[in-house]
């Protein structure tokens, strides 16, 4: 009950807060049926909860054996921000109630500073930095339109170590960076500052090595990588958006209507019989 009253407290505030900014949305009726059942998951389902706790009680597992195996070496685990360590399923909830979509009202959602924190991704990074690990925040957030509510929100929930020089946010697109949303040149950044990556935590695969955008590609580079997964490489759910959803390009209402005809296979004739 308390869950479902925070969650109105929060589509008020930012329903009120997108009200001055509104133009028309790119979304349809695609949206709300698409990220409906995604967004209860990841909002109210205990099983997505039970989900982060098991990602960074590994998370924990592999940063001891990694401080043991690499003692004089300066250590850093890297985390994504957005459903890695802040949960956004309210505003996902606003663009359902709202039929409208990302990116309408996100920097709104982000300056209101009041994601609450993914469950066990404060107490983790907390036991990372008293165990003399650096923790370093690398995520596609815009630096210009949210940096300063992205370090008061990281705050605010109680998350270590957040300080400019460790919040790596998305820059504008320029000659020297012509892919900003590639998470691989701030990861070499902190390499190069003389780091080992003790882990890497996510909820897609950018947040791990370069993806490819292709879904066969995709799929191959999962193959090659899985060894990583549950060791280096830790993890977090996201069925509400993500660069699977762009690979599938499933924004696209017959792409989705193919889609679930081709994973259907040959069941519908066999159950017409
Ligand atoms: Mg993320």
């Amino acid at each position: 009950m308390k869950n479902k009253s925070m969650l109105l407290l929060l589509l008020i505030l930012i329903f009120t807060s997108c009200e001055q900014n509104k133009e028309k949305a790119p979304a349809t009726d695609m949206t709300r049926n698409n990220l409906t059942m995604a967004t209860l998951y990841s909002h109210y389902a205990q099983e997505y909860k039970a989900l982060a706790y098991q990602a960074f009680n590994i998370a924990k597992l592999r940063l001891d054996e990694q401080i043991k195996i690499n003692k004089n070496k300066k250590l850093a685990v890297i985390v994504d921000i957005d459903e890695t360590v802040l949960d956004n399923s309210p505003y996902q909830a606003y663009s359902i109630a709202q039929n409208t979509g990302y990116p309408e009202c996100w920097n709104e959602w982000c300056n209101l500073a009041e994601a609450k924190a993914v469950p066990g991704a404060v107490e983790f990074l907390n036991y990372a930095a008293d165990s003399g690990v650096d923790v370093f925040y690398v995520s596609n957030r815009k630096e210009k339109y949210v940096a300063q509510a992205t370090l008061k929100n990281l705050i605010d929930v109680g998350f270590p170590q957040v300080v400019p020089s460790h919040i790596l946010l998305r820059k504008e697109k320029s000659d020297e960076n012509p892919n900003p949303s590639d998470k691989q040149s701030r990861r070499e950044k902190i390499v190069s500052q003389g780091y080992e990556i003790a882990l890497l935590i996510g909820d897609n695969l950018g947040d791990f090595y370069t993806d490819e955008e292709n879904y066969s590609e995709r799929s191959a580079q999962v193959e090659e990588y899985q060894q990583h997964f549950g060791d280096k490489f830790i993890v977090l759910p996201n069925a509400m958006y993500g660069n699977w959803v762009s690979a599938l390009n499933a924004y696209k209402p017959e792409i989705v209507d193919s889609l679930i005809d081709a994973a259907a296979g040959g069941l519908k004739e066999t159950c017409r019989k």
